[in-house]
């Protein structure tokens, strides 16, 4: 009956997790996976977000409407464009609660390419491979954009605008307004004037994906991107994700918003998005997104969360700097300064990958392939003989 059924090659990065725990050295040390952990190496739950399940408690909870929960999307808009955006009072965002982040980039991912099914995509080289995989399952065909610079460990700055200024009209340019993953590597300020110029001049559609709003330097600053283009007024899509800064990952807590150039248009876009998730699950769910509303509309919890997610950013950035410091002092002839120049959990090591497998083989340490650790995955115990092995590898 399946015998055509081809078979799954899995996930490059869920198959490496898989190796780590069948790994019987005790010493290993996994940095392979997104996922924040605390200086305990654990899972941490803000007590902001604990105090919000609190209050909400267990008990049954009904569908939400296919869009989402209202306050939750009307609280997401205001944290992401900022709450005094003209474009909100104007009623011009459409706002959908969805399973994620992932969830978010499918709906919006789905919806281009039903009305605009000329569109190509295109993501940076490199990206989270899974833009990839989302894009092409709406049906696009996915490229890429010259964005990381091996050499320099920084951006193909020049490349990518250029790039940008020879593609047509409505060409989707996904984008990471913060925290590039995997790099770590972000655009300046500066920068993202440049290339949004551009995107407005050349008529594309910006697709910004969010995932780690505050991991890199200020929710207001993570979000630049974003504001600019709806400043500038572009068609944005733009994709968050409360995986990481609530620690929701399970409770799969995300939105999709976009901004059209008219209220009347926003419900359009809004009305394809309920029929779209009504034809695949229906609702999102109720007890993360509830979770998440509560934390963001009660101002006391809300500054308590913010201070939670500025704690996590500023643990990540002691364990980038004491990489750099051990590396630095062993290897001084090398410059390893993009380890505290990065920004959020991941960075890209400049390590090869035949570095990687002897950190894997030798140290039983697991980063990816592709040399993307997760800087949250270090803590005080295990930074030392990470930081030692990755000297003994780079020497
Ligand atoms: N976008 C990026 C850049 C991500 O890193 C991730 C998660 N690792 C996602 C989207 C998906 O988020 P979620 O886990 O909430 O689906």
């Amino acid at each position: 009956m399946y015998q055509h059924v081809q078979a799954y090659a899995g996930d490059p990065i869920l198959s490496l997790v898989e190796t780590f725990q069948q790994d019987p050295r005790p010493n290993k040390i996994s940095l392979a996976i997104g996922i924040y952990f605390d200086n305990d190496g654990k899972m941490p739950l803000p007590a902001s977000v604990l105090a919000a399940e609190q209050q909400i408690g267990f008990g049954v909870k009904s569908y939400l409407p296919m869009e989402g929960h209202a306050g939750f999307r009307a609280e997401v808009a205001k944290l992401i464009l900022g709450a005094d955006n003209a474009a909100l009072a104007q009623n011009r965002v459409a706002a959908v609660q969805t399973l994620g982040g992932s969830g978010a980039l499918k709906l919006g991912a789905d919806f281009i390419h039903r009305w605009f099914p000329q569109a190509k995509v295109y993501v940076s080289d490199p990206t989270w491979d899974n833009h990839r995989g989302i894009f092409e399952g709406a049906g696009f065909e996915v490229g890429t954009y010259p964005y990381y610079d091996a050499q320099t460990i920084g951006v193909k700055f020049d490349e990518m605008c250029d790039f940008f200024r020879r593609q047509p009209e409505n060409t989707v340019v996904l984008l990471h307004p913060c925290c590039h993953n995997p790099t770590g590597v972000d655009l300046s300020a500066e920068q993202w004037d440049t290339v949004l110029n551009i995107v407005a001049e050349r008529k594309l559609i910006p697709f910004m994906d969010i995932a780690y709003q505050g991991f890199g330097d200020t929710f207001e600053s993570d979000a630049y991107a974003i504001r600019k283009a709806v400043a500038l007024n572009l068609p944005l899509f733009a994709s968050c994700s409360f995986s990481k800064n609530m620690s929701q990952y399970g409770q799969r807590v995300g939105a999709l918003l976009v901004l059209a150039p008219t209220p009347e248009e926003a419900q359009l876009v809004l009305g394809q998005m309920k029929f779209s998730v009504r034809r695949i699950y229906s609702s999102p769910p109720a007890q993360g997104g509830l979770t998440a509303y509560h934390v963001l509309s009660n101002p006391e919890l809300a500054a308590q969360w913010q201070a939670e997610v500025y704690e996590m950013r500023d643990r990540i950035r002691a364990m980038r700097q004491k990489l750099y410091d051990v590396l630095s002092a062993r290897l001084p002839e090398r410059d390893f300064s993009y380890f505290i120049k990065q920004r959020g959990m991941f960075s890209y090591t400049g390590l090869t990958v035949e570095q990687v497998h002897r950190l894997r083989d030798e140290f039983a340490i697991y980063v990816l392939d592709s040399g993307r650790l997760c800087v949250a995955g270090l803590n005080d115990g295990n930074i030392d003989m990470v930081a030692d092995a990755m000297a003994a590898v780079f020497a």
